[in-house]
């Protein structure tokens, strides 16, 4: 805790409220919440006799986990939704031009818009790829929690070793502090290098820090990397990204990250459309986090036959916004909704899991996800319908109706919302 921030260690909070949602399998009807310094303290059913603690009574609320956006791009919330008419490679140079043409495209402003419509809409914390450089500078007096990733461009081989030198210098400079803390992120197989991955995945490992990269999200990425052909070679051959004489790694991208040993319990893989059944059982044993962007999903018109396939092999999920540029929404209530219709046989505790429990790879804060005793105190209030609510209706309520919070806490307490 940073000293400005923290709360005397004696502060004791209690609140009242119509139940509270430990975790996707612990509903505690009646249920209070004692919170001391920040961290939940005891879930007890009923609420018990003061014993010295502010009363915060948020009845007919019923309280649950904050929610976690594992895959944001902050910086493109002014830039907003770009189309995707004319397919993947177009559309990344509309986030490119509206990037450097578009006021405030690209900003610190930006990055704070994000963060502040997250946060009202229930993402305690999040994680971003700072594509930009601003998102620090941005989160600049958000209370939530942010895992801020150093995005890394650089598909050229010759320029593994100074990306890898600036990425450890960023490390090193970063001021973590309680609520804020560092990660790297390789963009994807198609603009970062084997032996960058490879550097990067060391780098990451020796630091103890999550490393999230985009991964096969396109056909045209996988066929890029096979055969070196396609939209995405003239894309980045348009932007001199390509050295002269430049080939392929001739490996699928999945295989890309295996052989820079960039795989593991600590990777987020975000969106990992184009993936086999064998490759999908691949990234569960390694104990990696699957980011899944619903809402990019629909905007680019893509099957859900690839969140199945990994889902059923047993891959840990988690659920993104991915930024306004391919979304209309930053709200991870709405993603909910859109993964159950992506996925009916998920069932309403899986969907919640993902969003919140999803992200504990991140390890932004300890108890990530739940409210069970010791977890930081981020949690939301929301006014359900009905006036007994029991575990199955609330979790169908939470990932079906895209409710708003009536209130929004980080350890235990309410930020402006201005
Ligand atoms: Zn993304």
């Amino acid at each position: 805790m940073t000293g400005r921030r923290a709360l005397p260690e004696t502060e004791s909070r209690l609140f009242a409220a119509a139940g509270v949602l430990v975790d996707p399998e612990t509903w505690i009807p009646g249920g209070s919440l004692l919170l001391q310094a920040g961290r939940v303290r005891e879930v007890r059913a009923g609420v018990p006799g003061k014993r010295g603690a502010e009363v915060v009574d948020l009845r007919p609320a019923v309280l649950v986990p904050g929610l976690l956006d594992a895959h944001a791009h902050l910086d493109l919330t002014r830039v907003g939704t770009v189309p995707a008419r004319r397919g993947f490679a177009d559309w990344i140079r509309g986030v490119l031009e509206g990037r450097r043409t578009i006021p405030g495209g690209g900003s610190p402003e930006s990055v704070r818009d994000g963060a502040r419509a997250l946060l009202a809409r229930g993402s305690t914390s999040l994680a971003d790829h700072d594509g930009s450089g601003d998102s620090l500078a941005g989160l600049s007096g958000w209370p939530g929690r942010a895992l801020v990733l150093r995005e890394v461009i650089a598909p050229a081989p010759e320029a593994a070793e100074r990306e890898a030198r600036r990425a450890r210098s960023w490390l090193e400079t970063f001021p973590s502090r309680s609520r804020r803390r560092p990660g790297l992120a390789p963009h994807a197989p198609y603009t970062v290098s084997v032996p960058l991955y490879s550097r990067l995945a060391r780098l990451a490992a020796a630091r103890r820090v999550a490393l999230s990269t985009h991964l096969a999200e396109t056909r045209e990425e996988t066929v890029l990397l096979l055969r070196g052909r396609g939209p995405l070679r003239d894309l980045l051959e348009e932007r001199r990204r390509l050295p002269p004489g430049w080939r392929p790694p001739g490996m699928r991208p999945l295989e890309v990250l295996e052989a820079a040993g960039a795989l593991g319990p600590r990777t987020l893989l975000v969106h990992a459309n184009d993936l086999t059944e064998e490759e999908s059982a691949r990234v569960a044993r390694s104990g990696a986090t699957v980011v899944v962007c619903p809402g990019t999903h629909l905007h680019f018109d893509r099957a859900a036959a690839s969140v199945r396939r990994l889902r059923e092999s047993g891959a840990r999920l988690a659920l993104g916004t991915d930024g306004l540029a391919s979304n209309d929404r930053l709200d991870l209530f709405v993603e909910m909704a859109r993964l159950r219709l992506l996925v009916p046989a998920m069932s309403p505790a899986e969907v919640f899991r993902a969003a919140t429990l999803g992200g504990a790879a991140l390890r932004l804060s300890r108890g990530a996800g739940t409210l069970a005793p010791g977890a930081a105190g981020d949690f939301l209030a929301l006014d359900p319908p009905g006036t007994r609510p029991d575990r199955r209706g609330l979790l169908a309520w939470l990932t079906e109706g895209s409710p708003v919070p009536r209130a929004v806490f980080v350890a235990g307490r309410a930020p402006d919302r201005t």
